[in-house]
């Protein structure tokens, strides 16, 4: 199942290219979606394909430096996607098997290492599109109070009903949380797929106690690490880069305590501290266009065979499927491979100290 616009009806197979031409120069006419983040119009097509080569639109920003989809999928296709397509498009499978389990497992775990340095003890962790629940399982097992939602329903249920955890389903929009309940919120890979993460922030910001925290990664749109033609993803509807990340939380009534680009520089990472008061925020991001845009269409195919990239990720890629198949061949039960991955941290914590 993937998204499908009503503006697809323009496919390059459907006619002549005078045709698609105009088709195009009309769909641009109208839909020209408001940046989310700093309500401009002034935006410039940047990319016409997804990453499997289906009909795309993305454009840039030109006042802020935003990449987003334009057009977009109406609200009630976005929802239908998530509520149940959207995993099986990405990963062919309803509700995640052990390999997937072990996958997001050992992904948990590194979100939680890097989160670990600011949850206090007994504080209350709220991860914001919850998947399968691992996250929520590892900071269980690790003594605090997490739960979390989830709009897809096969994952949802996997995460109540086989791993037992307080995962709930819905939407950000539709989930009750008490008004300043939360410590923490976590929101890892979640809010490029969202209709409007600047509503999202300020939805977080009433969730979250005075002080509290609040953990965005997504993937960067300034990565040279995949190829050019994998940048774009028809679920991604925004495509960030740290300065837009950033202060898309200032504008939301957040500080910035702390930044992380991936070793690999395809995610970032920023921890938002709520702001107690609400004051206007000038969202102008000097230079931040050009240089999104110059670095997306300076990463043609020659640069990147001149990277390290293309001969080395495969072989990561296959060593990961290994260790995968090595891992679970002996654990049958979802639980016990969330055990053993959660019992070999906390070895590892020991002989570290
Ligand atoms: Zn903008």
């Amino acid at each position: 199942m993937k998204f499908t616009l009503e503006s697809e009806k323009s496919s390059a197979s459907d006619g002549c290219s005078g045709d698609l031409i105009m088709q195009q120069a009309e769909m641009k006419a109208e839909c020209l979606i408001a940046c989310d983040l700093c309500n401009s119009t002034d935006s410039e097509e940047i990319s016409l394909i997804d990453r499997d080569g289906d009909y795309l639109r993305t454009v840039i920003c030109r006042q802020c430096g935003l990449v987003y989809s334009d057009p977009r999928p109406s609200s009630e296709q976005i929802r239908n996607y998530y509520r149940s397509g959207y995993r099986v498009d990405y990963k062919a499978t309803f509700q995640p098997k052990p390999k997937h389990v072990y996958r997001a497992g050992k992904t948990a775990l590194e979100r939680f290492r890097r989160i670990e340095r600011i949850l206090k003890r007994s504080c209350r962790v709220l991860d914001f599109g919850a998947g399968s629940g691992e996250l929520v399982f590892v900071l269980l097992a690790m003594g605090y109070e997490a739960s979390g939602f989830e709009p897809n329903e096969g994952y949802a249920r996997f995460a109540s009903e086989v791993l037992g955890l307080p995962v709930a389903e819905g939407f950000y929009q539709d989930v009750q949380i008490e008004p300043e309940s939360q410590d923490v919120v976590t929101a890892f890979h979640v809010i490029e797929h969202l209709e409007s993460p600047y509503d999202a922030f300020k939805r977080v910001r009433d969730w979250l106690r005075p002080n509290g925290h609040l953990l965005v990664e997504v993937p960067n749109v300034e990565a040279v690490c995949q190829w050019p033609h994998s940048r774009f993803h028809r679920a991604h509807l925004y495509n960030f880069n740290l300065a837009t990340l950033q202060m898309l939380g200032r504008k939301a009534g957040y500080s910035v305590v702390n930044s992380w680009i991936s070793s690999d520089g395809g995610n970032i990472m920023v921890i938002f501290q709520k702001n107690n008061e609400l004051a206007p925020v000038s969202v102008k991001i000097p230079g931040n266009y050009e240089r999104v845009s110059c670095i997306i269409r300076n990463h043609t195919y020659l640069r990147h065979l001149f990277t390290y990239f293309p001969y080395v990720r495969p072989f990561q890629k296959i060593a990961a499927r290994i260790e995968e198949q090595r891992a679970v061949r002996k654990l049958e039960s979802p639980r016990e491979i969330l055990d053993a991955l959660v019992m070999r941290e906390l070895l590892r914590k020991r002989s570290s100290v």
